[in-house]
């Protein structure tokens, strides 16, 4: 059994109310989940609201995105700072809504896994490719070109580094990965990173899956070795839910 702790985080994208938002941060805090780190990442203007019903728990507060500089002329962005300032402890970079919606070069996505890491919160990395790269046999390629985009960010300590295995034909579509494709997935991510790094760092990475978990497939898809915990959309919106697929991460 692998010493990483699971880390599983709600990814709520642009969902919920402020009302909704808060009542849904205090029904996951109340579910006290143990074993696993559990996480949140609230639309941009309701993480102050999220992050004071959060308080006193031990679920962490995230961000879905950041801007790479610090301050100043830079209309309607957010900074790491602004985010730290709010209490949040980790922020996604890449997720392939930004990359294949909002059109996110991978240059910019290096620049904001770059800020996220060196301003010192917990870096989620997502990589994951597109059906047709799938069914071309380019699944490795394109993740490893993804995990490329960390090369700038100098990481050294591997506690601050989670990378989401994000297959882009399992995210919103109710189809996920079974677990072998998964683990074949992320064992690859993980020799990847033994190769940027060395293999203690690799193995001391958490590597979430993301993309249609649930609480009817949380269990086997975080069985498999290599996978510590998952990155959740749709299934992080109700909390009965969000918390039976924390749950289902304990070891
Ligand atoms: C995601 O957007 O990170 C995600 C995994 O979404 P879903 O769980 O809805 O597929």
């Amino acid at each position: 059994m692998s010493s990483r702790t699971p880390f599983v985080a709600g990814n709520w994208k642009m969902n919920t109310n402020k009302a909704q938002a808060v009542e849904l941060a205090r029904a996951v805090a109340r579910g006290n989940v143990v074993g696993v780190q559990v996480g949140v990442a609230p639309p941009f203007v309701y993480l102050d609201a999220v992050g004071q019903a959060l308080a006193g728990s031990s679920v962490l507060l995230g961000a879905q995105d950041v801007y790479f500089e610090k301050n100043g002329a830079f209309t309607g962005e957010v900074s790491v700072e602004m985010l730290k300032d709010l209490g949040v402890t980790f922020c996604l970079t890449g997720h392939s809504e930004r990359r294949h919606v909002i059109q996110e070069p991978s240059e910019l996505v290096a620049k904001k896994a770059a800020a996220v890491y060196k301003g010192g919160l917990t870096l989620v990395h997502c990589v994951g490719e597109k059906i047709e790269q799938r069914d071309a046999g380019q699944t490795l390629a394109v993740c490893q070109g993804q995990l490329d985009e960390l090369d700038r960010a100098s990481i050294t300590d591997p506690g601050r580094l989670v990378i989401a295995y994000e297959p882009v034909w399992a995210i919103g579509t109710g189809r996920n990965a079974t677990d072998d494709q998964a683990q074949e997935v992320h064992a690859f991510v993980r020799t990847a990173l033994g190769r940027m790094w060395n293999k203690d760092f690799a193995d001391r990475v958490r590597i979430q899956y993301g993309g249609s978990m649930k609480p009817e497939n949380a269990k086997g898809l975080m069985s498999q070795p290599d996978v510590d915990g998952g990155l959740i959309g749709g299934a992080s919106l109700k909390a009965d839910g969000f918390l039976a697929v924390c749950n289902a991460g304990r070891m």
